[in-house]
């Protein structure tokens, strides 16, 4: 079968310190670090034995945290890179992280999702990062929280990144109507699907591919359906992807996350991602569509 696996393990720190953030400076200590990589081991082994299988995979690494400033994530993804089953590879990433190790990418697999945290790090450190993924022929969305402090940030970032770069804006929901009309409007000319990302999508009682053919697993092989539906529907080792997967109806009032929305079917109009949805690089349709 064709499956999306998300890929969360024990990791729960990160270098940055953004201030809305849980994992912000937080240190694992050791242990927890030794255990993250054993799963994480575990997990691209079992991944590598579903080629034989015939099963084809697309793998996101949505970690807690920071996670390509440790080997074991940069070693696992070079991995990967070389299965042939495995269709797709993409990371969140605050882009930190120095990009030589992708050198010995298996070319064409890993896509990135960078997240650009205004105050985290300087603009033309994060421009020169974005610009050594160009260099290396690398596919990459870059994106922001989009909060009244980071407005400034963002307009100076769309408008020195090379224009195909696409740049999505989370709308931050965390406060009712938190936009004005005239926020809305800019917040849409600088990424034109925004109005998408503020939208909720009414789903309980509706099939949801996650479950189905995406799955949420966890380090210690737990699988969940979606970001944030919290039922354990199996575990990954014992169960496998025959075992999991079945055709579900959503638990949840509505799905609010791009991570989830995009997996239920006519939440979006056809043809704004194509091919590179999951890495959220909308497609040049979408300019147009909208
Ligand atoms: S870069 Fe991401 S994980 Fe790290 S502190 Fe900022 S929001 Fe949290
Ligand atoms: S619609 Fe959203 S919340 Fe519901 S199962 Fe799918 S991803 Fe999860």
């Amino acid at each position: 079968m064709r499956a999306t696996l998300y890929y969360r393990g024990k990791l729960a720190s990160c270098n940055y310190a953004c201030p809305y953030c849980p994992f912000s400076k937080r240190v694992d200590d050791a242990a927890t670090l030794a255990l993250d990589q054993a799963q994480l081991e575990r997990f691209i082994d079992w991944v590598e034995q579903q080629g034989l299988a015939g099963h084809q995979l697309s793998i996101f690494f949505n970690p807690y945290g920071e996670a390509l400033t440790h080997r074991w994530y940069r070693e696992g993804i070079l991995k990967l890179s070389r299965m042939e089953h495995v269709e797709r590879i993409a990371i969140q990433t605050n882009l930190s992280a120095k990009m030589e190790w992708t050198s010995h990418l298996e070319q064409g697999k890993l896509s990135i999702w960078a997240t650009y945290h205004p105050g985290q790090i300087p603009e033309h450190a994060f421009l020169g990062r974005c610009q050594e993924l160009l260099e290396r022929d690398i596919a990459f969305s870059v994106g922001t929280v989009g909060v009244r402090e980071a407005f400034e940030a963002i307009a100076s970032m769309r408008k020195l990144l090379p224009r195909e770069v696409y740049l999505w804006i989370n709308a931050y929901k965390d406060r009712p109507a938190y936009y004005t009309a005239e926020e809305r409007s800019w917040l849409s000319s600088i990424d034109p699907l925004f109005e998408y990302n503020l939208s909720d999508y009414e789903s309980r009682g509706k099939y949801c591919k996650a479950g189905d053919e995406v799955f949420y697993v966890q380090g210690d092989g737990k699988v969940k359906r979606c970001y944030k539906d919290r039922q354990v529907i199996g575990d990954l080792y014992r169960d496998g992807l025959e075992g999991l997967a079945a055709p579900r109806l959503c638990r949840m009032e509505a799905c609010d996350c791009y991570i989830g929305y995009i997996h239920l079917p006519g939440a979006l109009p056809d043809g704004l991602y194509g091919s590179q949805k999951l890495e959220r690089i909308a497609a040049e349709r979408a300019f147009t569509l909208t």
